[in-house]
Order: structure tokens, then sequence, then C-alpha cells
């Protein structure tokens, strides 16, 4: 049971917390990246049956509809990377800690957002 010990050394957030949070994490990944593939199939732009003689409004209703999917992958892929920053730091044992500024991060934010992996101030900052 040597490697239990080292993990505990590690991690500094409690481990009790961590485990649910990664299960939690984990899925979410798998959940994201299910919504992802699943979305390739609503593109209109690559629908087999896509007609080439489309009216005025069905071609707009198709720009529309790829433009939210491309929206909507966006989203995904920085959700995707977001889940495996925050599965990494698990693993590292940096897990609550801000990628910035390397300040704990107030767990109030990470029970909302717990791939979060800034603190509240950071996050702000890089918005800016
Ligand atoms: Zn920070």
């Amino acid at each position: 049971m040597k490697n239990k010990i080292e993990d505990k050394q590690k991690i500094s957030f409690p481990q009790k917390l961590i485990s649910p949070i990664k299960h939690f994490l984990e899925k979410e990944l798998l959940k994201s990246k299910r919504a992802k593939k699943d979305l390739k199939s609503t593109d209109p732009f690559l629908d087999n049956n896509r007609t080439l003689e489309n009216s005025l409004e069905e071609d707009l209703d198709e720009q529309i509809g790829h433009f939210e999917t491309e929206v909507k992958a966006k989203f995904l892929s920085k959700r995707i990377v977001q889940l495996r920053k925050a599965l990494t730091n698990i693993k590292l044992g940096k897990y609550g800690l801000c990628e910035r500024c390397g300040k704990m991060i107030d767990t109030d934010r990470l029970s909302i957002n717990p791939s979060a992996t800034t603190c509240v101030k950071c996050e702000k900052e890089k918005e800016a």
C-alpha cells in the first residue's frame, strides 16, 4: 500500500472529495465526447441526403443549422479540453489549485464548476 500513502501526500485537496469529483469529470468527459460525435450527424452540410436544389429558405436553414452545429462543437471541444485538464490535475495532485496563480480555488466555485482550473480572480483577468 505504498502508493496510497504517496498519493495522499501529493494531493492537497481532501482525498475523500477527489474520488466523486474524478468520477463526475470522467462521466462528463464521456458525455461531451459522445455529444460531439452526435453533433456531426445533425450538421446539414454533412447530410448525405442533402439536395442541391434547395430553395433559398432551405439553404438558409442549412446555413443556420451548420452554424449552430459549429458553435456547439466549439463549445464541446472547449469543455472536453477543460475536463481533461481537471482530470490531469487530479492525477498530478494539483486539483483545486489555480493554474495561473497557484492558490487554492474557492471550494464554492469548484462545487458549481468542478472542472475549473483557475480561481475566480484569474478567470476574470483571463476574460478581461
Ligand atoms: Zn488564480
